[in-house]
């Protein structure tokens, strides 16, 4: 990198320098990802039938594969103004500390109370249905973050929020429902009995902890079924992938005002939203042919779409009340082992990540919990952020990249997404400080039982 300006600690962006635009990167996608489907026509959902459940200007960037810039509404920029631009951060304590010579670069997106990016999406998704004149928006939360973000936005705009919380992150989590609710949010844990599908989760597995995919389905009953409100999602859906570019064009533009050009892109894959928004003006490039980067999605073992899953036509919910995407999918009655601590707990990924990788745009790794929180750790002593748990997984495979520059001497310049940090994550941080934290991997039979619950039909094969 032939630079000569010294990279700051910190590099920010100016005020004016914040995105105006939103980078969708399925205009320049060859192969499109596959349309969502009706689960009972096989045929793409139309933008009326999205309409029963989504905002109509979310239905039109959910279908929009050819615009390649989208405008940001300008109430939606000036509330990015109060916690945008976010910093690039320049780790050089942890470059000292692993004796790399790599150099590392992470992109904060915790800087909010929300705690992480999902206030990007939230954010517009609230825009949109208070633009629509609906009163309400329903959603589900799995760590919690999603619920917040949401809250606060909704809090913003003045509309109503609902929110289906995982039952073992409400027990697990109370202060993150107390931050919804001090934002103005009603929050439920889920499976709950004020659904229909609630109550048969319910009745069908006692005593269950519940998963994102049950607290979906609960949501996009009560919205479809209450006038005045529609269901949002914090993930997956291309739309979330089009807000969250905001974080990938101010990454850009940040390492582009020093000369720097990454040679390894990485993060987290839950849904796959922070790392879609990450990558995506870099995938841009690379779809284009213009540049060539190594992009890593990182997930955990016990939840490893990507890498062990089928990319197949598969449901959102567990209650296989949603339409089919086309995605790395475990199956949507797959309910991660309640012994893994990380989040990133959904069955399944964006249809955009999934297209990419299944045609070789990108790479995927799956890592051990303990070996996330000993990131998260050495992480934390060193650079001072306290990250989330599933922000860790990128650094986990952060750290792993800058030690093989250690052993190569190779000086490569590794980028990471810093999704959020961890504070309402205290009670895996004590199993993992008290030397109680196990890794669980689910075995091929486990795996099994959540393929045999893919819908069969012509074409959807595996
Ligand atoms: C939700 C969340 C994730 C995972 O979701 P993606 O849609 O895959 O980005 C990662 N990190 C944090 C802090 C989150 O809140």
């Amino acid at each position: 990198m032939a630079n000569q300006k010294e990279i700051p600690y910190k590099i920010y962006l100016e005020e004016q320098e914040i995105p105006t635009q939103w980078y969708n990167v399925r205009a320049d996608m060859k192969n499109k990802p596959s349309p969502l489907i009706n689960p009972g026509t096989h045929q793409p959902m139309t933008a009326e039938e999205l309409s029963a459940v989504f905002c109509e200007d979310l239905v039109k960037q959910e279908l929009d594969n050819d615009n390649r810039y989208i405008d940001i509404p300008k109430e939606i920029q000036d509330f990015y103004k109060m916690y945008r631009p976010s910093p690039l951060v320049r780790a050089y304590c942890l470059e000292e500390k692993l004796g790399t010579p790599a150099k590392i670069y992470y992109k904060f997106e915790g800087n909010n109370t929300s705690g992480s990016h999902k206030l990007n999406s939230a954010i517009a998704q609230a825009y949109y249905a208070k633009k629509q004149g609906l009163k309400g928006v329903t959603t589900e939360t799995g760590a919690g973050q999603w619920g917040t973000a949401l809250s606060m936005a909704c809090a913003y705009l003045g509309l109503d929020c609902k929110v289906y919380m995982v039952k073992v992150s409400y027990e697990q989590k109370p202060f993150r429902r107390e931050v919804m609710r001090t934002y103005g949010a009603q929050v439920t844990p889920s499976p709950s009995d004020t659904t229909a599908v609630g109550r048969k989760i319910l009745a069908e597995h006692p005593g269950t902890t519940g998963s994102l995919g049950c607290a979906i389905s609960e949501a996009v009953e009560v919205a479809t079924s209450t006038p005045g409100y529609r269901y949002v999602l914090g993930s997956v859906l291309n739309q979330v992938l089009l807000h969250q570019s905001v974080i990938g064009v101010e990454t850009k533009r940040a390492l582009d005002k020093y000369g720097i050009t990454p040679d390894i892109i990485i993060g987290c894959a839950g849904g796959g939203s922070n790392l879609g928004g990450l990558i995506s003006p870099f995938m841009g490039e690379k779809l284009r042919g213009e540049k060539n980067y190594r992009i890593i999605a990182v997930e955990p073992a016990s939840c490893p779409s990507l890498t062990r899953g089928k990319f197949v036509y598969d449901f959102c919910d567990t209650g296989m009340v949603t339409p089919l995407a086309k995605m790395y999918t475990l199956g949507s009655n797959f309910i991660p082992s309640p012994n893994h601590a990380g989040g990133l707990r959904y069955h399944g990924m964006s249809p955009i990540l999934s297209q990419l990788y299944h045609d070789g745009m990108m790479e995927a790794v799956s890592v051990e919990q303990t070996s996330v929180f000993e990131a998260a750790q050495l992480f934390a002593r060193v650079e001072g952020i306290l990250p989330a748990p599933e922000s860790s997984h990128a650094i986990r495979v952060a750290i792993d990249e800058a030690l093989k520059c250690k052993e190569t001497g190779e000086e490569k310049t590794i980028v990471f997404g810093l999704t959020g940090t961890g504070y309402f994550d205290m009670v895996a941080y004590q199993k993992f400080n008290d030397g109680e934290m196990d890794d669980y991997i689910p075995t091929d039979e486990d795996l099994a039982v959540g393929f045999a619950g893919i819908p069969k039909f012509p074409g959807n094969e595996f």
